[in-house]
């Protein structure tokens, strides 16, 4: 694995600190504005695909891995990078014995504690949320020792050597911050592995960086290192070639209308991202770019109704995204690993 080259000293040290204030300050300063109000942003075909996305994937990966779990009364999800919890619904259709939510941005997790406060009896499960930098620190610092035990063991499972606590561990639009450093993404898969079970799921969904460094690269001599639409930027510093660029720390700009405003992002190689998690005993069963994530599931039995549902398609199976919005949701790709 290589190392970023910003070479080390202060300068990288005051650069890096001001990255992670700016990534926390963006999200803590973006209202909750409520279902109604979500209903008229500009981009809602893109908000309702992307959620319609991590539904797929909890219900493909997810919930099979908390029907398996050792608990008897439902599994345990840890959701890194949570934000305001919403995907707290998405979890509610599976039997969830307790969720554990933590993120950065404190405001966003006050908010996320709210949602769940809000939630119908029926369908809400016991749940811990914390502020914490997931990169940084391990997630003991804050989650309390009872909820980071071992269950009971049933008898028919194997001895672990770990504790086997998490069935699943959810990171949604949030794991390539972690690439900032090799310290940061060994400290970020720290979190996700250590607590997750034999045959627990880790998921996620993060900008495809082949398809933006392809998109880099294919750019006109003379162009700035920039490229998108009316919905997405992504500005670069430099237009270096693949095999010039670092594994870790090869940031760029993001802005995505009514969404996240240039915020620093570090892009995520899938192969170096791969070797590294099978140090955390993490190997991949699953990575599609979105696009074929919908090829894929939207006929499917259960998930093609739910498009209608979660209003990705209206009844007569019209989308309700435009050609930009469309590449804009093919940045990104959705992964599945399983801890072995
Ligand atoms: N997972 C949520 C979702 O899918 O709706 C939120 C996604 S939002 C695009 C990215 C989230 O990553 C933000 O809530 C941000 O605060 C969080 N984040 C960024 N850096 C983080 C870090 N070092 N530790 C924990 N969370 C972080």
């Amino acid at each position: 694995i290589e190392v970023d080259d910003e070479g080390d000293g202060d300068n990288r040290q005051r650069k890096r600190s001001k990255d992670v204030s700016l990534i926390a300050g963006h999200y803590n300063a973006r209202p909750d504005v409520g279902a109604k109000q979500r209903l008229q942003s500009p981009i809602i075909g893109l908000k309702a695909f992307n959620n319609w996305i991590k539904a797929v994937l909890i219900g493909k990966f997810a919930h099979p891995a908390l029907r398996d779990s050792p608990w008897s009364n439902g599994g345990k999800v840890l959701d890194l990078g949570c934000g305001k919890g919403g995907d707290l619904t998405k979890w509610a259709k599976a039997a969830v014995a307790e969720y554990i939510g933590l993120d950065i941005a404190a405001v966003s997790i006050e908010q996320a504690r709210s949602r769940h406060a809000q939630m119908h009896n029926a369908s809400r499960f016991p749940a811990f949320f914390a502020a914490l930098d997931c990169y940084t620190h391990p997630i003991s610092t804050v989650v309390p020792a009872e909820i980071l035990s071992p269950p009971p063991r049933r008898p028919q499972d194997r001895p672990n050597d770990g504790p086997d606590v998490f069935d699943v561990v959810s990171m949604q639009f949030c794991m390539h911050y972690a690439f900032e450093s090799e310290t940061k993404a060994r400290t970020m898969l720290d979190n996700v592995s250590r607590y997750l079970r034999r045959g627990g799921m880790f998921i996620g969904t993060i900008p495809n960086a082949d398809l933006m460094l392809q998109r880099l690269l294919s750019l006109p001599p003379d162009a700035a290192p920039r490229f998108g639409n009316s919905v997405y930027t992504i500005e670069f510093d430099d237009r270096r070639p693949k095999d010039q660029r670092p594994v870790f720390g090869d940031r760029y700009s993001f802005f995505l209308t009514d969404a996240v405003e240039d915020v620093p992002e570090y892009v995520v190689v899938w192969e170096p991202f791969v070797r590294l998690a099978k140090e955390y005993n993490l190997h991949p069963v699953y990575r599609k770019e979105f696009h074929e994530v919908f090829q894929e599931n939207q006929e499917d039995k259960e998930f093609g109704p739910l498009m209608v549902r979660m209003k990705v398609v209206d009844q007569n199976g019209e989308s309700h995204m435009n050609e930009d919005q469309w590449e804009a949701a093919n940045i990104y790709i959705a992964f599945a690993f399983e801890k072995r």
